[in-house]
């Protein structure tokens, strides 16, 4: 894809565009006080796909929500003790919270990467916080660097990464701290699943007590090692040409078959629609999913990823 990027100013214009383009389904990179986010509205199936699409990131892994106050995020997730406790002290701030996501919140499977908790913040920057009050609603946004690269603390960065791949670019100067969030897992024990630009010290001190290090071996909650997150009940078959008997056929591209990732063969609008399709495969209660050839390119890697894990053996 090669659009024009836009670059829009910090005031009252700039907001209502960055708005628009987000209500559109469009992609927004915007500064946060961590480093500068690549937001789309978590919503829209389409808009989530194209983040994944614009950083080139070779998996879904779950995306931060960026939301405009307390508020909106307990219409989001469940809300225990420490989460009032962490946020009346820290927000809007440096930290994320991981919660159990509440149902029919409306937001992509993309999002949580179809964990059932929901990572999420609200950004002290006041550029973040005027976009997220103009657009009035949650925005999906993991940092708005390419893939693999570092984080982006300047506007000049984001357009040296991803130019031609977004549709704007809020420039609201650097960054102040420079690090991503602390993410603060709260679904079980409070655990520390990502060290940040709040000291966990600072989390001990206003809960009272110690928080568990998450370990690189222990079995993490993220989607990438949860193989039994993956496998949708029947048995998946990939790079089918078509169904054998008592099989249904996920097709992509000009194949007759039950549902379609994408009947022109787009690889967005196949991940937009990855999860909801095998999801609803499933439901239908056949002997198992054949999947036709997706291509390796581009987003085509990250849906790859995924169906292999829904195909591997089962432990
Ligand atoms: P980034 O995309 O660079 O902002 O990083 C987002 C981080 O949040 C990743 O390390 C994710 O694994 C983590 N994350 C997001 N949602 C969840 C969740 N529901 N549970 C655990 N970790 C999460
Ligand atoms: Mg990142």
């Amino acid at each position: 894809m090669n659009i024009e990027t836009e670059r829009l100013r910090p005031d009252p214009a700039g907001f209502e565009r960055a708005a628009r383009i987000l209500r559109d389904g469009g992609l927004v990179a915007f500064p946060t006080e961590t480093v500068y986010g690549l937001g789309g509205d978590a919503r829209n199936d389409l808009a989530v796909a194209r983040i994944f699409e614009a950083k080139g990131r070779p998996r879904f892994n779950p995306l931060i929500v960026h939301v405009d106050g307390v508020y909106t995020a307990r219409r989001l997730v469940d809300w225990p003790d420490e989460a009032e406790i962490l946020a009346s002290a820290f927000w809007p701030g440096p930290l994320t919270l991981v919660l159990p996501l509440k149902p029919g919140t409306g937001l992509s499977s993309l999002v949580t990467a179809e964990l059932p908790t929901l990572a999420v913040r609200v950004p002290a920057h006041p550029v973040a916080q005027s976009l997220l009050e103009a657009f009035g609603g949650p925005v999906a946004a993991p940092s708005a660097n390419p893939s693999g690269r570092i984080s982006p603390t300047m506007a000049e960065h984001v357009a040296a990464g991803l130019s031609g791949r977004i549709e704007a670019i809020l420039d609201g100067g650097p960054c102040g701290v420079g690090v991503e969030s602390t993410i603060l897992g709260l679904a079980d024990e409070p655990t520390l699943l990502r060290p940040g630009g709040l000291p966990v010290e600072a989390i001990e001190a206003a809960l009272g007590r110690v928080v568990a290090r998450h370990h690189a071996d222990d079995p993490l909650t993220a989607p990438g090692q949860m193989a039994s997150h993956y496998a949708p009940g029947a048995p998946v078959r990939l790079n089918a040409t078509s169904a054998r008997a008592g099989e249904v056929l996920l097709g992509f591209g000009s194949v007759e078959c039950d549902l379609n990732l994408s009947p022109a063969g787009d690889l967005v609008e196949a991940a937009a629609n990855l999860f909801g399709h095998l999801y609803r495969l499933d439901a239908m209660g056949a002997d198992g999913i054949a999947v036709s050839p997706i291509p390796d390119t581009g987003l085509g890697a990250a849906i790859n990823d995924r169906l292999r894990r829904a195909a591997a053996p089962r432990g």
